[in-house]
C-alpha cells in the first residue's frame, strides 16, 4: 500500500554516496549493552529494526583498537579478524530485510580507561581520564597518531569484509578521539594538529580521507559529528566553530550525521527538552553548507514534524535511536497509513540507563526490546495461544493494559476491570506531575488497541473484591492491581518506621498524586533515589510550599546518573530554591520539626516541617490475592486454574518492569515450564569452538 501524500515525501530513497537508502528514515547509531558481549541478541535486534522498515540500521560504537577499551560498558569491537563473524552476524541480520547496515566505527581516547587492556588512555594530551579515575591518559605522539589512522583503515576493511555498507568517523558525545582533538579545552598541541581550527580538525579530515580511500566505492562514510556542546564559550558551538568545520570538510563525508554533545545533552529526557525536533535550532545549519544528505535526531514520533523537516531543508534523513527503540515498525506504520498505532518514545531514558548499567536494552513502551533472541520475542507478532481459556486482568495499569492487549492478541477473551474511572494507573497518576506528561501515552497506547480488539471487554469504575472473582469463574486470573506508597517511612535505609508523633501531617506519593495538598514548610524525603521524589520537590514548590528535600544518598535522585538526568536535576531544583539536604536519614516527624541523622557520623540536627512527604518504598496491594490464596478451595470450586500477581503487585518496580511483567505474563500463560526455563536462561555470548 502507498504512503498517504502527506507523508510520501518519508519513502522518497536517498543516495549516501555509493549507496542508496530506501526511505528516509535513519536508525542511528545507539547503545545496547549488549555489545561483543551478545553478537547474536545485537542481531537479532537490529534485525526486527530492519524488518521494521528503517532504511539504515546502525551498530552501536566499535572499538577500532585495545587503547580503546570502554569496558565495563558493553559495546562492540573490532580489534582484528576474530570480531568479524560476530559483525557479520550483525550486518546479515539488517540486511536480509532490506535496509543497509552501518557500523560505527570508534577510538574513545581519554574517555576509554582501558579498565581490560590496562594500557594507559590516549588522549591530545596528559590529562585525567574522563572515566575510571584516578586513572590518566597520555599525550599521544606522531607513532601513536600512526596507528591510530592505521588501524581506523584496518576497521574500515573488517567492516566492509564484514558486510557493512556505511562506515562511520565519530566525533561526538565527548567520547571520541576525534572530537578530543577539535575541541580546544582538551588539545592545546603545539605541532600540527593543535592550535588553529585548520590543525584541530586535521585527525577527522585525515581519518574521512583514510576511510574514503579503503572504501573505494564499496561502502559509504559517515560522519558524525556533534554541533555544539550546549556549554556555551566554553565549548563548541554551532553558531561558532563548528560552522567552520562544516564549511571546512562540507562534502568530504558522504553523509553528515549531526547531533549534541555530550550525550546527556543528545538523549535529553521528555522531562527537561519536551519538544520533538528540540536539536533543530542547533543542527538546522548543516545542510547550507554542504550537498551531502544531513540526517539530524529529536525524539521523533509524529510523521507529521518529519515531513516539516524535510520540507523546510533542516534535514534530509530523519534520525532516531529512541523512538526506533519503542517502535521499531514505526516507518512501516507511516507507510501503511497506521501512525496511530505507533508506540510513541516517552522520554524516559530506561533504554539509557539499561546500557549505562551495562545490561541488555529495555525501554518502557516496548516491552520485547531486548527480548528477541533472548526470549524470542517479536514487538507485532505474538504466538496464538493453544486455548481460548477466558481471562479476567484485575486492574488496568501498565501491567494489567499490557497483559489484557497481548492476551487478546493471542486470541482469548480477555475481561479487564479497573476500579478508577479512567485506565492507566500509576502512568496516569505520575503523568500529572511537572515533566512526566508523555507517561500517559503508556497507558493511551495499550487502551487505544484494547478498546478496538473484539477479544477485548474493559470494565471501568469496577473495584473488583475476591468473591466477585469466585463468582465470575474465569479459568485465568491476573491481579495487576499496583502498589501503594507505604506511610511509614521504611524504606532502603532504614528498617524500622520513624517516630512520627500524633497530628503531624504526613503524606505519600499517593496523597500528592491524588490532589492532596500539603502547604507551608514542607520535608519532602527521598529514599526511593528515582524520579518521583525530585518531581514531588518540583511540585509542591510550584504549587507554593518551601520544599526541603532530605536523602540519605549524596544527591536527590541520584539513581538518575543512570538516565543521564542527574545534573538537569539538581540544577532545577537549586533554581528553583528546594533546599538539598544530603547524607541524612529522617528519624522523627513531630509536625512542627523533623529530626535528621547523619548516614556517616549520626549527628543529629533538625528541619522545621509542617508536613513531611515520605518516598521511600511501596508494598504491593494484595488484598485480592491474599483472600483468593487463603481459599483455595472456593477457588477451585469456581474452576480458577491460575492465579496470578503481575507487574507492581507482584513486586513494585519500574513502569519498564511492569509492562514487561504483563507482557511476560501473557506470553506466557498456558507454557510448561521446561518453556518457561528455555525462555529465561537462553544465554548468548562468545563460546569455545563457537562463531562469535
Ligand atoms: P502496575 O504498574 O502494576 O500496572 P498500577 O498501580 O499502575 O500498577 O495499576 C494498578 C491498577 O489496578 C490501578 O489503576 C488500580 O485502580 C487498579 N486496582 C487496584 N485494585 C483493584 C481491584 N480490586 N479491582 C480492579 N482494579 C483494581
Ligand atoms: Fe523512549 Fe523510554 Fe523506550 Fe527509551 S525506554 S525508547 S526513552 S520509551
Amino acid at each position: 500500500m502507498p504512503p498517504a501524500p502527506q507523508h510520501a515525501l518519508l519513502f522518497e530513497p536517498v543516495r549516501i554516496g555509493p549507496v542508496v537508502a530506501r526511505n528516509r528514515f535513519y536508525q542511528v547509531p545507539h547503545c545496547a549493552g549488549m555489545g561483543h558481549a551478545a553478537p547474536r541478541e545485537n542481531a537479532a535486534m537490529r534485525g526486527v529494526k530492519a524488518e521494521g522498515g528503517w532504511a539504515v540500521v546502525s551498530t552501536e560504537e566499535a572499538e577500532i583498537h585495545p587503547t580503546s577499551d570502554i569496558s565495563p560498558s558493553r559495546e562492540l569491537r573490532i580489534w582484528d579478524e576474530h570480531d568479524v563473524p560476530a559483525l557479520r552476524l550483525i550486518a546479515d541480520s539488517i540486511h536480509a530485510h532490506g535496509a543497509l547496515a552501518a557500523i560505527e566505527l570508534v577510538h574513545n581516547g581519554f574517555h576509554a580507561a582501558n579498565r581490560n587492556t590496562r594500557v594507559p588512555p590516549l588522549a591530545p594530551g596528559h590529562m585525567a581520564a574522563l572515566q575510571g579515575a584516578p586513572t590518566q591518559a597520555r599525550r599521544m605522539d606522531g607513532a601513536d597518531i600512526d596507528v591510530l589512522r592505521r588501524s581506523h583503515k584496518a576497521a574500515v576493511e573488517r567492516a566492509i569484509a564484514a558486510g557493512f555498507d556505511i562506515v562511520y568517523v565519530y566525533a561526538g558525545h565527548q567520547m571520541t578521539l576525534p572530537q578530543h582533538f577539535l575541541l580546544e579545552r582538551y588539545n592545546q598541541r603545539t605541532d600540527a594538529y593543535g592550535g588553529c581550527l585548520e590543525n584541530r580538525v586535521r585527525l577527522i579530515r585525515e581519518l574521512l580521507e583514510d576511510a574514503r580511500e579503503v572504501a573505494d566505492g564499496r561502502a559509504a562514510v559517515a560522519f558524525r559529528f556533534a554541533v555544539d556542546e550546549l556549554l556555551g564559550d566554553d565549548g563548541l558551538r554551532s553558531d561558532g566553530e563548528a560552522r567552520d568545520v562544516v564549511g571546512m570538510l562540507s562534502d568530504l563525508p558522504d553523509l553528515w550525521d549531526v547531533n549534541l554533545s555530550d550525550w546527556a545533552n543528545d538523549s535529553q529526557t521528555a522531562r527537561f527538552a519536551p519538544d520533538e525536533g528540540f536539536q533543530e535550532p542547533y543542527t538546522a545549519f548543516v545542510k547550507a553548507l554542504t550537498d551531502k544528505p544531513v540526517v539530524g535526531v529529536g525524539r521523533f514520533t509524529s510523521p507529521d514534524a518529519m515531513v516539516s523537516r524535510i520540507k523546510r531543508g533542516v534535514l534530509d534523513l530523519i534520525g532516531a535511536a529512541r523512538p526506533s527503540i519503542a517502535d521499531p515498525f514505526l516507518p512501516d506504520k507511516v507507510r501503511d497509513g497506521r501512525s496511530e498505532a505507533i508506540r510513541e518514545c516517552i522520554g524516559c531514558n530506561v533504554c539509557v540507563a539499561s546500557d549505562n548499567a551495562n545490561v541488555r536494552i529495555r525501554c518502557t513502551q516496548n516491552p520485547t526490546m531486548g527480548e528477541e533472541w533472548r526470549r524470542g520475542w517479536h514487538p507485532e507478532r505474538i504466538p496464538p495461544a493453544a486455548s481460548e481459556a477466558p481471562v479476567l486482568v484485575a486492574g488496568g495499569g501498565p501491567a494489567g493494559l499490557e497483559c489484557a492487549l497481548q492476551l487478546a492478541e493471542r486470541g482469548h477473551p480477555v475481561t479487564l476491570a479497573e476500579a478508577e474511572k479512567r485506565l492507566g494507573g500509576r502512568a496516569l497518576r505520575e503523568a500529572s506531575l511537572p515533566g512526566l506528561g508523555t507517561w500517559a501515552r503508556v497507558a493511551a497506547h495499550r487502551v487505544h488497541h484494547l478498546r478496538a480488539h473484539p477479544n477485548a471487554a474493559i470494565y471501568p469504575e469496577s473495584p473488583l473484591t475476591a468473591g466477585d472473582v469466585l463468582a465470575f469463574g474465569f479459568p485465568h486470573v491476573f491481579l495487576a492491581t499496583g502498589a501503594r506508597w507505604r506511610r511509614d517511612g521504611v524504606g532502603a535505609s532504614q528498617r524500622t518506621a520513624i517516630a512520627v508523633s500524633a497530628g503531624a501531617a504526613v503524606f505519600t506519593p499517593d496523597d500528592i498524586m491524588a490532589g492532596d495538598h500539603p502547604a507551608g514548610e514542607v520535608v519532602v524525603y527521598d529514599d526511593d533515589h528515582g524520579y518521583l521524589g525530585g518531581v514531588i520537590a518540583e511540585h509542591l514548590h510550584r504549587a507554593g510550599c518551601r520544599v526541603t528535600l532530605v536523602t540519605p544518598a549524596a544527591e536527590a535522585s541520584v539513581e538518575l546518573h543512570l538516565t543521564l538526568e542527574h545534573h538537569r536535576v539538581q540544577a532545577r531544583l537549586l533554581q528553583l530554591g528546594v533546599d538539598i539536604r544530603p547524607h541524612r536519614r529522617l528519624t522523627a516527624i513531630d509536625g512542627v520539626t523533623t529530626a535528621l541523622a547523619c548516614v556517616h557520623t549520626d549527628r543529629r540536627d533538625e528541619l522545621r516541617c509542617d508536613a513531611a512527604v515520605l518516598v521511600t518504598e511501596r508494598v504491593p496491594a494484595s488484598v485480592l490475592l491474599d483472600r483468593l490464596t487463603a481459599e483455595p478451595d472456593a477457588v477451585e470450586r469456581a474452576g480458577i486454574a491460575t492465579v496470578r500477581a503481575i507487574g507492581d503487585a507482584e513486586a513494585p518496580g519500574s513502569l519498564a518492569a511492569a509492562v514487561h511483567s504483563g507482557h511476560l505474563a501473557a506470553r506466557t500463560l498456558g507454557a510448561d515450564a521446561a518453556d518457561m526455563a528455555d525462555a529465561l536462561h537462553r544465554r548468548d555470548g562468545p563460546s569455545v569452538g563457537g562463531e562469535a
